[in-house]
């Protein structure tokens, strides 16, 4: 009881992921459906399990639209800072803590971008598919990371499982076979009167200029993709943002498919039922629907991935398959997002991972335990409690 009433936090934390587990959300969804896949899963490697709450929570933070992102980030900071503020302690301590909260986190938020770790990956019974990726970018897109190569490029979706991927860069025509260690296909993002449109396939340059008057216009843009050889696709953000209202419009002018998952943050915020009406729509045309990880040299995981028939034309083409959590995070307004967004992670822990947290729980909590009883003075945490030995250590002091 006592341990119980000095370590509320690592209790409250331990009842979370357990209680979570009576509500679990598959690893896969099938985003069309909602229902999990049964001819693909997820593999984790054996590193990203051993460290479940630093892989989780990097991915759950990858995985945030732009809205729930911004809430999340300052909901967190501001709870950390008066968490660290009203402990007690001198003035100097608390200021200290106050500020220390805040910046972990700010330093979580840069290494679900940039820190390299073990990510999971996609394998598939049925080699009669293709793990494909239709939209991703390289430094070639004004947007792109800086120094994020064609060769980067298919080293991460290596990594997650795919073996293709076009390379679509704003406005600039892809065309360098690559091989290994995935295949990178042509294509091209172009920007077209308020919509991107993905050609994939023989792409050539365009003059965009006749294309960009208006939504009449752009339709034409279709004919020429279909000239080329290629298929033109329709990017999430910017018809569901730009051209909701006239969705049905591009399907008029022969538009080939939808994203219906784009794992990119302004796209993360799609719902469950704008998706169910894209998916029906492209349903009742025989359209392709597609998933993209729209990755731009960002975040080292991917939301999203395709299992692509090459028998099969169409709708039944391709079958995209996603992270619950990043489905699920859009159907929740921004503001509620430093609570869903972790909820929303510990639903989706596998059970390895969850032993994993509970591992981790138990692990820290008997070594923050075992020294107060020795009447060790109280901290923050491990960091801070070594500050203090540290202190303790320094002659004169
Ligand atoms: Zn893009």
């Amino acid at each position: 009881m006592t341990l119980l009433r000095r370590h509320p936090m690592a209790f409250a934390l331990l009842a979370l992921v357990l209680l979570s587990a009576l509500q679990p959300l598959p690893s896969l969804v099938d985003a069309a459906t909602g229902e999990p896949p049964a001819d693909a899963d997820l593999v984790r490697p054996t590193a990203y399990t051993a460290f479940a709450p630093l892989s989780n929570i990097l991915d759950a933070l990858t995985f945030l639209g732009l809205g729930r992102a911004r809430a999340l980030l300052i909901e967190w900071a501001l709870a950390l800072a008066a968490w660290g503020a009203f402990r007690r302690g001198t003035l100097r301590q608390r200021l200290d803590r106050a500020l220390f909260g805040p910046l972990a986190l700010a330093a979580l938020g840069g290494a679900a971008l940039l820190l390299p770790r073990p990510v999971p990956r996609l394998v598939t019974a049925d080699s009669s598919l293709t793990v494909i990726d239709y939209h991703a970018h390289t430094e070639a897109s004004h947007d792109g990371r800086p120094g994020w190569t064609a060769e980067d490029l298919a080293a991460w979706h290596e990594a997650q499982g795919f073996a293709a991927s076009y390379v679509t860069d704003h406005n600039v025509v892809f065309r360098r076979p690559i091989e290994h260690p995935i295949r990178l296909l042509p294509g091209v993002e172009w920007s077209v009167y308020r919509e991107h449109i993905l050609a994939l396939g023989p792409v050539r340059p365009i003059d965009r200029a006749p294309y960009n008057r208006d939504a009449r216009a752009l339709g034409a843009l279709f004919a020429e993709l279909h000239h080329q050889g290629a298929l033109g696709v329709a990017s999430l953000p910017e018809y569901w943002l730009n051209g909701w209202d006239d969705v049905e419009g591009l399907v008029a002018d022969s538009v080939d498919g939808f994203e219906i998952v784009n794992c990119a943050p302004k796209a993360l915020a799609f719902s469950t039922a704008l998706r169910g009406a894209v998916a029906q729509l492209a349903a009742a045309h025989d359209l392709l629907v597609v998933g993209a990880s729209d990755n731009h040299g960002w975040g080292k995981v991917t939301c999203a991935w395709n299992l692509s028939s090459l028998s099969a034309h169409g709708y039944a083409a391709n079958h995209v398959l996603a992270r619950p959590i990043a489905l699920a995070q859009g159907d929740w307004e921004p503001w509620t997002a430093a609570y869903t967004q972790p909820w929303l992670m510990l639903r989706s822990l596998s059970s390895s991972e969850r032993s994993s947290w509970v591992t981790w729980i138990l692990v820290i909590l008997i070594y923050r335990a075992v020294p107060r009883r020795a009447g060790d003075p109280g901290g923050i945490g491990i960091l801070a409690r070594s500050l203090e030995m540290f202190k303790v250590r320094r002659p004169g002091a």
